[in-house]
């Protein structure tokens, strides 16, 4: 009996060493670690890691980046990485989730602002002009600045495969290149007077910008109080005003608000859309080409006059 209590105890000990060795063996040890802040970057990032980097990505999808909880899981994941890339912008930094977490973990030199290439817009409610919009990457050609610094941080931490990296992203540029010019080509399908993308959050002042749209929201960013009475009131006027033909919904907010707005206005929500969070895997918009495209099809769709 004792024997077997010996024997047992051998096994159980070949057996976590086998584990731990697989754990520590060419599996992931080599690879780089990276921590992305939301799904949106992640996909960005594994656009030029490929195989070379594990990416994990932090707030959930189909969750608010503005405001979030990190996880036991998160904070060991930002302890060990070897890049961390956040969007900056009044993001995750606006009530700063964020930076608490690189506090505690005490990760701020390898911690990058994707958007520091982006030249930024600001809030426009009275008392909020000096606010910085975080949702830059709704703007093709700032994402492509984003790649740039996602690039170049990726490379100084692993300039044994700068090659590789290059290629990726330039093949990665040149797709985002295409949907920018796909994007800017479908909108002349909408009569100018009709480009109003109304949306419950004010996220599509960069790409209104971008592709020639008018925005209108119920509330300008996440972090503000959401859906009251003054922000019904304005932006059902709008609405009637403007006689929009279509309402859209984005994926990551609340949608009681907006579905008050349609009953209220009798306009149909056309459409969900996607703002500060991908698709789930498999579904139509899991990645940062996907979702953009998912977008522009949608809101033409929606306020096209021959619908
Ligand atoms: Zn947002």
């Amino acid at each position: 009996m004792k024997q077997l209590k010996w024997l047992s105890f051998i096994v159980l000990i070949s057996l976590l060493t086998a584990c731990s060795n697989t754990n520590e063996g060419e599996a992931g040890e080599d690879k780089l670690q990276i921590v992305a802040t939301y799904s949106i970057i992640a996909d960005m990032t594994e656009n030029i890691v490929g195989d070379k980097a594990e990416v994990y990505s932090m707030v959930p999808i189909g969750t608010d980046p503005h405001m979030y909880d990190p996880l036991p899981a998160d904070t060991g994941k930002v302890s060990s990485a070897d890049l961390i890339f956040y969007n900056g912008l009044n993001l995750e930094t606006g009530k700063g989730w964020f930076q608490d977490l690189l506090k505690v973990t005490n990760k701020n030199e390898v911690a990058f602002a994707v958007s520091d290439e982006v030249t930024p817009m600001y809030l426009t409610e009275k008392g909020k002009e000096t606010q910085v919009d975080p949702h830059a990457w709704l703007d093709i050609q700032n994402s492509i600045k984003y790649v740039d610094v996602i690039t170049k941080r990726v490379i100084e931490q692993d300039p044994d495969n700068k090659e590789y990296y290059l290629n990726n992203q330039t093949a990665y540029v040149e797709e985002l290149n295409k949907l920018d010019q796909y994007a800017k080509e479908e909108v002349n399908k909408i009569p100018q007077e009709q480009r109003i993308l109304v949306t419950s959050e004010g996220a599509f002042k960069y790409f209104s910008k971008a592709y020639g749209f008018e925005s209108a929201f119920i509330w300008e960013i996440n972090t503000d109080s959401q859906g009251t009475p003054e922000q019904m009131k304005r932006i059902i006027s709008i609405i009637e005003e403007n006689q929009v033909p279509a309402l859209f919904l984005e994926t990551s907010v609340n949608p009681k608000t907006m579905e008050t707005i349609s009953n209220e206005t009798g306009v149909p929500i056309h459409s969900k859309i996607f703002t500060d969070s991908l698709a789930k895997k498999g579904e139509d918009g899991d990645t940062y080409i996907k979702m953009i495209q998912w977008n522009i099809d949608k809101v033409i769709e929606g306020l096209s006059p021959d619908k």
